[in-house]
């Protein structure tokens, strides 16, 4: 896996940590989010109550651990964090359930991924506070109802859609992460580059943005690399040149494609005269698993504009061709 595509590893959650903003204030970026949530989160302060539970949706790297955890700072409650494929089967959630305090905040990453049993007990517990424990097993088996305590449940999900409609239905406010724009990433790598102790200039932050395919996770991983570099071969400072070798270095590119994106279009265009060339043939020539290309390298090349999906396979662009520094084919498709 590439530096921009990696999921976060154990020692890049730790970094991650320490450089997440801790109140709505201090978050970068989604506006119009961030004034939603004020106005839930207030609005029950003020009544005394715990909010209505909350659903984030959005790409990963956006965010979305850092605002359950701001949402919980901002009501002063404690924090659990849960993901749906830790949980397993019903008895693990009614453990977590169980033992909730009034006013707690309850994160469940990845939602969606809910094992069925227990997406039933969370149905119940977000509308009710209610959960049904079964004691024992087999014929003796018993079901003890328990009440619990006011809570909120924070939701996370990357694909909405997947979400089934009961269980969408019990979040009074959904918030859709959209990805940030360049500005907004630059104030993302300045404001962690002051958190890691680093002197960036301007360029070399706007440098970083530009490459970061609209995601603060992967604005902060490529700054990390960008100061290594600068501590290794510089003075430490952080300049543009130190930012664009560091990034040619790891094979990131202006436009933040990696290796693997640049294949496909190489491929497309050079091998495939741009295509449209069907799925499984184009990740054989690339010499990957049709899924890696899928999943991993087409979602932001077709959000980019790079690519596009035609019923008869995947086409390059006009943009593919000029960014590869090739003559675009005068074949009517452009
Ligand atoms: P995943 O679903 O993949 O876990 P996520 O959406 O939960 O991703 P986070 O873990 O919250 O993403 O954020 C990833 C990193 O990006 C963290 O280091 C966090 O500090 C940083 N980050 C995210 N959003 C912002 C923001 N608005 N301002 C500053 N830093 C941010």
């Amino acid at each position: 896996n590439s530096i921009v595509n990696a999921s976060a590893s154990e020692s890049e959650r730790a970094v991650e940590a320490a450089l997440r903003p801790r109140k709505l204030t201090d978050f970068i970026g989604q506006p119009k989010v961030c004034e939603q949530l004020e106005l839930v989160l207030t609005a029950a302060q003020n009544r005394g109550v715990s909010p209505d539970h909350v659903l984030l949706a959005g790409p990963p790297g956006l965010g979305k651990t850092t605002l359950s955890m701001i949402i919980a700072a901002e009501l002063g409650a404690s924090l659990r964090l849960t993901s749906g494929p830790a949980i397993q089967h019903a008895g693990d959630l009614a453990a977590i359930l169980s033992s909730l305090q009034e006013g707690d905040v309850l994160f469940i990453d990845e939602i969606h991924r809910l094992a069925r049993t227990a997406e039933e007990m969370l149905y119940l517990a977000m509308e009710d506070f209610r959960v049904d424990v079964i004691v024992g097993k087999g014929p003796g088996a018993t079901s003890i109802p328990l009440t619990l305590p006011p809570f909120t449940v924070v939701g996370a999900t990357t694909r909405s859609g997947l979400l089934p409609a009961p269980l969408r239905d019990r979040f009074g406010f959904t918030a859709h992460l959209e990805y940030y724009d360049a500005a907004e990433l630059q104030k993302v790598v300045e404001r962690s580059a002051r958190l890691l102790e680093t002197e960036i200039d301007v360029e070399a932050a706007a440098e970083i943005a530009g490459r970061s395919r609209g995601t603060p996770r992967i604005a902060n991983r490529l700054l990390r690399r960008v100061v290594d570099f600068a501590q290794v071969h510089g003075n430490g400072v952080v300049d543009r040149a130190a930012a664009q070798a560091a990034l040619t270095l790891f094979e990131v590119d202006p436009e933040g494609l990696d290796r693997l994106d640049r294949a496909v279009l190489e491929t497309l265009c050079t091998r495939f005269n741009g295509g449209p060339v069907g799925l499984t043939t184009l990740a054989i020539t690339v010499g990957e698993e049709p899924e890696t290309v899928e999943t991993v390298a087409e979602p932001y090349l077709v959000r980019e504009g790079f690519v596009i999906r035609t019923t008869r396979g995947r086409a390059a662009t006009r943009k593919a061709w000029e960014h590869l520094g090739l003559i675009p084919p005068d074949n009517g498709m452009f």
